[in-house]
């Protein structure tokens, strides 16, 4: 680690203790970017990095809400306005009992470079609450929902910030978030995107992140003349972005051996094909159930259940040539980054963020396995989003093959940034330092513009 890199995480545990995925996700950029504030001074002069990670606003509230039965709950919302150099905030809420500002920091931090790396304009942000929608009923979901939304409307606007889904924030959690928002501020914008195709969303945000992370693998892939035909894939997580990259990697004529939920992982030797993955999105979006049930159905799969005491995940430890991991942040530790290559594994992709530990991130680069982290190769989901936008704008929809074949470019021109940053500052192959470095440069010379705000 270089001094500079040191001093500068001192710092930052310093005035942020308590918050170690913050911590972790800073002092991998700030390794990376170590190789362009010594090619340029100017950034470092103008304290760039030093102000990216510290938030624009913060904003922390509370959310009191009565459930059906007529009890009060107090809730903790957050909404994270990171960065707005390149474009209005934008990023996901979350609604997990794990959510802290740390959580969230940490999240609107990758934010600022992934929106950036996608070519739209839209700069980071991160928002939601340690609200547990698991188990409640519709009504429940709802008045939280719009509890949430009676504070967070009067900060957030088309213009200003846009927030979107993430883990416990699908398709109903925004109705109803849109809902409250239109009847509070009475106009209908564009001010949250992952919308009913009914009512102003894209077609093709709901496959968007899945699918960007299957078209990223695809292109890490074709680097060495290979393709996802025939591949063995392991997935974990199985809600929104787990059951879209099922989908693209069954067309792109790969097989998926597992999928998981916070409860274990299903191994199905035989593929999760087209005719299984339909039960799963049944399961999990409808009936709201768990993957367990998967084994019920179908007799070739073994479940797992998660074991708290193991110090390794044996969803990792199959052999396959695939990776996707789409549940959530350091879901893939040190030891399951050696499990993953000793089992021969060519490519992972990763649609969660941050789903690897740092020391499972040096041990993939340290292989030169094709790895795509997150913040390139998810960053599919915010670009439909940022497409969203662009049809609210214009008051027009596109047609599901135009957004597509949009978000086959924009993944693939975000490959080819991490391509050709990682050659320019001497690390070829390196998506890590690639996607970090791309990153930072288009907001360093928005910030640097734009003066010292
Ligand atoms: P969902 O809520 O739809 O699904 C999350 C899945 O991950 C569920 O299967 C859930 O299981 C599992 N999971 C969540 N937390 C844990 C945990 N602590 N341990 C084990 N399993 C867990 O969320 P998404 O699919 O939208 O998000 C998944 C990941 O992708 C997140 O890291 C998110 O930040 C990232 N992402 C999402 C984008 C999007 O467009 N939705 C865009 C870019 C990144 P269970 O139901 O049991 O909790």
């Amino acid at each position: 680690m270089s001094q500079y890199v040191k001093d500068l995480m001192a710092e930052v545990k310093a005035k942020n203790p308590a918050e170690p995925e913050f911590h972790q996700a800073v002092e991998e950029v700030a390794a990376s970017l170590t190789l362009v504030l010594e090619r340029h001074p100017e950034y470092r002069a103008a304290k760039i990095l030093e102000r990216i990670l510290e938030p624009e606003r913060v904003i922390l509230f509370r959310v009191p809400w009565v459930d059906d039965q007529g009890e009060v709950h107090i809730n903790r919302g957050y909404r994270i306005e990171m960065n707005s150099a390149i474009g209005p905030y934008k990023g996901g809420l979350r609604f997990h009992p794990s959510v802290n500002l740390g959580i969230l920091k940490f999240l609107a931090f990758e934010q600022v470079f992934k929106n950036s790396l996608t070519t739209l304009p839209m700069g980071g942000g991160k928002g939601g609450s340690d609200f547990d929608p698991k188990g409640k009923s519709d009504l429940k979901i709802m008045r939280f929902c719009q509890a949430f939304m009676s504070e967070l409307y009067r900060h957030i606007g088309p213009d200003t910030d846009v927030p979107a889904g993430d883990i416990g924030v699908g398709g109903r959690e925004i109705g109803y978030l849109f809902g409250q928002y239109k009847k509070l501020k009475n106009e209908f914008t564009g001010v949250l995107t992952g919308k009913g195709l009914n009512w102003g969303g894209s077609l093709i945000r709901p496959e968007a992140t899945g699918y960007g992370s299957v078209y990223f693998a695809s292109e890490m892939l074709s680097t060495k003349n290979k393709t996802l035909e025939g591949k063995k894939c392991l997935v974990s997580g199985s809600g929104n972005v787990a059951q879209y990259t099922v989908e693209k990697i069954n067309q792109l004529g790969g097989k998926v051996l597992t999928m998981s939920d916070s409860n274990g992982y299903i191994f199905d030797e035989k593929g999760i094909d087209a005719e299984k993955l339909a039960f799963i999105m049944e399961l999990k979006n409808v009936r709201r159930g768990r993957i367990k049930e998967y084994t019920d159905k179908f007799k070739s799969a073994v479940f797992f259940p998660a074991d708290p005491k193991l110090d390794y995940n044996p969803l990792w430890n199959h052999k396959a040539d695939c990776a996707f991991p789409s549940a959530t942040q350091n879901e893939i530790n040190g030891k399951d980054a050696q499990n993953l290559l000793n089992n021969g594994i060519l490519c992972v992709s990763e649609g969660a963020n941050m789903p690897t530990t740092l020391e499972g991130v040096n041990i993939f680069l340290a292989a030169k396995l094709l790895y795509g982290p997150g913040k390139a190769a998810n960053a599919g989901g915010v670009a439909v989003s940022g497409l969203e936008m662009a049809q609210n704008s214009m008051r027009l929809p596109w047609t599901k093959e135009e957004v597509d074949s949009r978000l086959k470019l924009i993944m693939n021109k975000i490959h080819t940034t991490c391509m050709t940053m990682a050659d320019r500052f001497g690390t070829p192959g390196n998506y890590v330092n690639g996607a970090n470095i791309g990153g930072f440069l288009k907001v360093a010379d928005a910030m640097i513009d734009q003066g010292v705000v």
